[in-house]
């Protein structure tokens, strides 16, 4: 009883952490990060990025040639439709981007030249880590579903991210390409947040494989053979990233075999459980 009053605590508090560390990192993100959208037509795209900027924590949609805002993209945007309703309206991309000191075009056309300096390609992965190390503001900007962005709109950008894909035919759907390089914005998230699971103990990782041997011993294994699986269950152990809980559920199922081998000193009494 008492222990399981304290996993529920731990696991609060695991929970809390990564609530904590998510909405810090996600609020600071809003107040730099804006999305602007030019002249998208479908609006299934367009409520789908207002539901991913909610996703990851954005706020601040931009359109420029701004669409009608029909049934189709409100209903897509789920969550999202406040971001939708409020998001800014221009009439042209200059005024759209005024004030940020990242303006990044998006593009699935890219050139390998580097004299060619409109096209030259950056991930999502290098761009953020870039970007996030300096301290202004940054506009995400995506182009039209059939043509993408103009290059006098390219040119406007002094960055430009395209998202690695089959050089056949790289050109993704504009709200799967908003999805991709938002993901990349919190990559390094992952670094921070707790461990999702309890790693095994490290007493416990040879209390199993003593167990393990010890039910081997009570079968007829050859014995010559008994040093050579102890090696190999350990190494076995060492790279398993084994969690505690499985842990014990495997510690249980051991039990529940040196009860039926008749050997576990209960006086034939089964376990409790098998966990
Ligand atoms: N023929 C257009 C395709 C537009 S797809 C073009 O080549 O740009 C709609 C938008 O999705 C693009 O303008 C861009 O913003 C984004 N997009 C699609 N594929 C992409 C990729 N591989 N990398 C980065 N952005 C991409």
């Amino acid at each position: 009883m008492k222990r399981r009053t304290l996993n529920k605590e731990a696991l609060q508090k695991k929970r809390s952490s990564y609530q904590k560390i998510f909405s810090e990192t996600l609020s600071e993100l809003d107040k730099r990060v804006s999305v602007i959208l030019v002249a998208p037509k479908y609006g299934g795209n367009i409520g789908a990025v207002a539901r991913l900027m909610r996703n990851y924590g954005l706020s601040d949609l931009r359109f420029v040639s701004p669409p009608e805002i029909g049934d189709e993209a409100m209903a897509r945007a789920m969550n999202g439709k406040d971001i939708l309703l409020n998001a800014r309206r221009y009439g042209n991309m200059q005024d759209a981007i005024d004030g940020f000191r990242i303006v990044a075009a998006t593009s699935s056309a890219i050139t390998l030249d580097d004299r060619k300096f409109r096209r030259l390609p950056e991930t999502p992965a290098k761009f953020w880590k870039r970007a996030l190390k300096t301290d202004g503001n940054i506009a995400l900007v995506f182009g039209r579903e059939d043509d993408g962005l103009r290059n006098t709109e390219i040119e406007m950008c002094n960055s430009f991210i395209h998202i690695p894909s089959n050089p056949e035919y790289p050109v993704l759907n504009l709200s799967h390409a908003v999805s991709i390089i938002l993901y990349e914005m919190i990559r390094d998230l992952e670094q921070k947040l707790p461990q999702t699971s309890d790693p095994i103990e490290d007493e416990n990782m040879s209390r199993l494989v003593d167990s393990v041997m010890d039910i081997i011993t009570m079968t007829d294994y050859p014995e010559y053979k008994i040093p050579n699986t102890r090696v190999m269950l350990s190494r076995l152990m060492a790279r398993s990233e084994m969690t505690q809980s499985e842990y014990f559920k495997i510690m249980g199922i051991i039990r529940f075999l040196r009860f039926k081998l008749g050997t576990d000193g209960t006086n034939g009494e089964a376990p409790e459980k098998l966990y």
